[in-house]
């Protein structure tokens, strides 16, 4: 075992500070990885405040994680020391499973084995995230990092670019598609950017009259200010997908009116019942439909790093001292934050 720094929670209201965490002792098959990034999804911030219930303390969060492999098991083959390498939202599954034999590993009939949050499948030791200054991985939930991909700006790809490619692929989008993402924040950015490359129409449904022009730069053809009631009826059954990213309970009412007939409505962000509750008139008089989508399997994950390095797709990001996370968080909680924070890991280790 090792000792390393880290930053967690050790209650829903203690705000994330220095810990020290152990890592485990090299397994045949697994990489050590010195964290050089890692990025700051709203995932950790739900977890650390328990908004989703059953988070265990303490809580070191983090599952966007770049870094340079340090030293490998006897029987690692995929990689050797000094490469680059991600971790995303996953470190292990049954691998046997009806979901893992169809590279889903998300689905794992056993239950999602987070990187952080849950216990590692063969001692039941705490995983813990990339808030640190290393990590200890399993091969098989290792991924590569492109060489033309800019290291830091790749990080969020691992969660905020797979949960985002994943569905708008699952339900095929195509050239011609119109496509409503909700919600510019850390996903919907990378929703754009996506629905752009599979030749989508796209268009951002936002709170945020300060992120118009952004949003138009970054590839989206137009922009409706959501909280405006004219706007949002000019827009009755334009578009064939919604991807919902927005984080908190929101009325799902008016943006299924949004849909074409036979449109669906991809939900990501809220894990938490309906309020006001759904109109399903809405649903069966139109033959829409309401999905969920999580992250994505190993495979399909190494395919969007693969698919951003092809089509020169990163995150905009904005750098972040480990020390200033709890003020990036209140930033979060606003909806501040062009786009993602990436926490430069080299100020944790100077610490
Ligand atoms: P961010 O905080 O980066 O962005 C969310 C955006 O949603 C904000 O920028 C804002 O955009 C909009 N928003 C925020 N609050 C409200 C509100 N009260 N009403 C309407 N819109 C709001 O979050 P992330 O992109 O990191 O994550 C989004 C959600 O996705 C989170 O709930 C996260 O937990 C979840 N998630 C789900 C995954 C999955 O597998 N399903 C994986 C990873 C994350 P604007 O200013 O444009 O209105």
């Amino acid at each position: 075992m090792t000792t390393v720094k880290a930053y967690g929670a050790t209650a829903p209201d203690s705000g994330v500070h220095p810990l020290n965490i152990e890592r485990r002792a090299l397994r045949d098959t697994d990489v050590a990885i010195s964290i050089d990034y890692c990025g700051v999804c709203h995932s950790d911030l739900h977890t650390v405040e328990n908004d989703w219930g059953g988070t265990t303390y303490p809580i070191v969060p983090g599952h966007e994680i770049v870094g340079t492999v340090t030293a490998i098991g006897p029987n690692v083959t995929k990689y050797k020391v000094g490469d680059r390498v991600g971790v995303g939202c996953l470190v292990d599954s049954c691998g046997h499973c009806g979901a893992c034999e169809h590279d889903e590993e998300q689905f794992c009939a056993e239950g999602l084995h987070g990187t952080y949050g849950g216990v590692d499948r063969l001692d039941g030791t705490p995983n813990h995230g990339g808030y640190s200054e290393a990590i200890v991985v399993k091969e098989s939930f290792v991924l590569s990092i492109p060489d033309n991909l800019d290291p830091a700006a790749a990080a969020p790809i691992l969660c905020a670019g797979i949960t985002t490619y994943s569905p708008l692929k699952h339900v095929g989008v195509k050239k011609g598609d119109k496509v409503g993402v909700l919600g510019m924040g850390g996903l919907g950015h990378m929703g754009v950017k996506f629905a752009k490359a599979m030749g989508a129409e796209v268009t951002i449904f936002t709170r945020s009259v300060s992120k118009v022009d952004e949003a138009i730069s970054q590839g989206a053809d137009h922009v409706i200010i959501s909280t405006d009631e004219s706007q949002m009826a000019a827009a009755s059954e334009q578009f064939d997908y919604l991807l919902d990213t927005i984080p908190v309970e929101h009325d799902f009412n008016p943006y299924l009116n949004c849909l074409k007939y036979n449109g669906v409505h991809i939900v990501v962000g809220q894990l938490t019942p309906l309020e006001p509750a759904l109109n399903t008139a809405a649903l069966v008089l139109k033959r829409r439909s309401v999905m969920g989508s999580l992250i994505g399997g190993l495979a399909e994950t190494q395919e969007v790093l693969d698919f951003c390095a092809k089509h020169d797709i990163t995150c905009d990001i904005e750098m972040l001292d480990m020390q200033d996370i709890n003020a990036a968080y209140e930033r979060m909680k606003k909806g501040d934050v062009k786009y993602r924070f990436v926490i430069d890991m080299a100020t944790l280790k100077a610490s």
